[in-house]
């Protein structure tokens, strides 16, 4: 028996003998988490500059402070969420009463990608430990100094039974995947889950899988184009780019394109300096390959307007905006997931509907207009898995507000409350009286019970 398969029969014997079960020992866990993380904040910290040259600033704001947010806010309403809700009963079933019951899957497992290392991890492990369930966590080999960090956190929170984090690439995904679980999280690229859906559907295991592709970002000639510009260029480029939910390319109204690739060009100055290269503050890129795929962008897409340098030995990718690009350039074939912005005209919205609709539903979009009419004209004509109107990436640090894609950019949602429902069954009862049996069911029912269940029944 291979060790993944003993780990994996250790912790369904202990799921099943109901230690997950108590809700005050969920509870103590996640603030186990919540202190583990505290005291290893310093070497995560370290971690992530490591693998990716992210600053204090953003590995605490994109990464740990969400972790901290989500237990926390787990841990003030985890009494109510997991209480059964009452639900109506129909007349047909009276003398009955009927309630939702959330209950944990079991076994589950969660497949970490590399872009946010540490929170991609450690957000489901909030919601499926408060759930109840087991977990055996993947982190992504591609950022290994965050993967050993987060499996001293977890070890230091859990017995392994109950969470434990099994590091490697590929094989390891694979193994891991062979195995009964009974809920899969993942969290990567739309390949890679067609692969995990695939597996899944070896043992029927439901799936979450938060997704990527493009997600546009519409800027109107209403919008005030500064502050569009500074937002944007927030969202395009913190984490160098490398966010699922990242603007991917500007959609702009042409008359307003030159003022907002100016406005660009100020905002990127202001946040990464006059040589964002330079800027020890800037985030790396993750791999060569990655590099190179952006370089080949660069220099085969349209014209660079802003930025265009690479550094190849630091694995770093200036901010950088394109102009005369179209939808058969090689930078419009594919998610970008760096910090390369094309910016297409259009002089109509319906142009922008157009070239959204015949493309796969985006995770994210983005719509910078003062026109409440027209957000609420996209909000209502396009399929997206979340966004913002006049902001970007907002949307995502609300724990209120459930993540997850639509079509190929993923299946289900998470974040908050949403967690927890991901990683719950609801079940479903009916307490039925023992006081009186109403005879209208029966087959020996008369014809005047019929006509009764004829009036009921419509
Ligand atoms: P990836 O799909 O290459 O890898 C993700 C995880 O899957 C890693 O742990 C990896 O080890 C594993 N994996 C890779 N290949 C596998 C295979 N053949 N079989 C089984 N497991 C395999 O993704 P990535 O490069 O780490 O992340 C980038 C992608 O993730 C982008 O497309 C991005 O949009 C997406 N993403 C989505 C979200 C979201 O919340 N929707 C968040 C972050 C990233």
């Amino acid at each position: 028996m291979s060790s993944i398969t003993a780990l994996i029969d250790r912790q369904r014997a202990f799921f099943t003998a109901e230690r997950t079960k108590p809700v005050e020992e969920r509870r103590k866990r996640l603030l186990a988490l919540r202190d583990a993380v505290k005291r290893h904040e310093s070497a995560l910290l370290e971690a992530v500059k490591r693998d990716m040259n992210k600053s204090e600033f953003e590995a605490f704001t994109t990464e740990i402070g969400l972790v901290y947010k989500e237990i926390t806010h787990t841990l003030k309403r985890l009494s109510r969420w997991v209480k059964p809700k009452r639900v109506r009963t129909p007349l047909t079933h009276f003398g009955s009463s009927s309630y939702v019951m959330p209950e944990p899957y079991g076994v589950t497992l969660i497949i970490a990608p590399w872009n946010y290392p540490l929170q991609l991890a450690l957000l489901p492990l909030v919601g499926a430990v408060a759930a109840g369930n087991t977990v055996v966590l993947k982190p992504s080999e591609l950022a290994p100094h965050v993967a050993d960090a987060i499996a001293d956190v977890v070890a230091e929170s859990f017995e392994p039974e109950w969470a434990t984090a099994v590091l490697g690439g590929v094989e390891t995904s694979t193994e891991l995947l062979a195995q009964k679980t009974d809920y899969i999280f993942f969290t990567g690229s739309t390949a890679v889950g067609r692969i995990v859906m695939t597996a899944a559907a070896k043992h029927l295991t439901p799936v979450t899988l938060e997704l990527g592709g493009k997600s546009p970002c519409i800027v109107h000639s209403d919008a005030d184009l500064k502050l569009a510009a500074r937002r944007i260029a927030f969202g395009k480029f913190t984490n160098a780019g490398q966010t699922c939910v990242a603007p991917d390319y500007v959609y702009v109204q042409r008359e307003v394109k030159e003022a907002l690739i100016a406005h660009l060009g100020e905002a990127i100055k202001e946040l990464y300096g006059a040589e964002p290269l330079r800027n020890p503050s800037y985030t790396h890129i993750i791999s060569d390959r990655h590099v190179e795929r952006l370089s080949a962008f660069i220099s085969g897409s349209g014209t660079v307007r802003i930025g265009g340098q690479t550094d190849a030995a630091q694995r770093a990718v200036a901010p950088t905006v394109l102009d005369g690009v179209d939808w058969s350039s090689p930078v419009m074939q594919e998610e970008i997931f760096g910090p390369v912005l094309p910016v297409l005209p259009y002089v109509k919205i319906e142009e922008v509907f157009e070239a959204v609709l015949a493309r796969p539903k985006p995770l994210a979009l983005y719509l910078f207009s003062g026109s409440r009419e027209l957000q609420q004209h996209v909000v209502d004509r396009l399929s997206f898995g979340g966004g913002c109107i006049n902001d970007t990436l907002m949307h995502f640090a609300s724990p209120f507000l459930p993540i997850g894609g639509v079509g190929e950019s993923g299946i289900g949602r998470y974040h908050g409350e949403s967690t927890f429902d991901t990683f719950s069954h609801r079940k479903s009862v009916l307490r039925q009286t023992t006081l009186f049996d109403i005879p209208l069911r029966y087959p020996s029912a008369s014809s005047f019970g019929l006509k009764v269940i004829r009036k009921l029944m419509r």
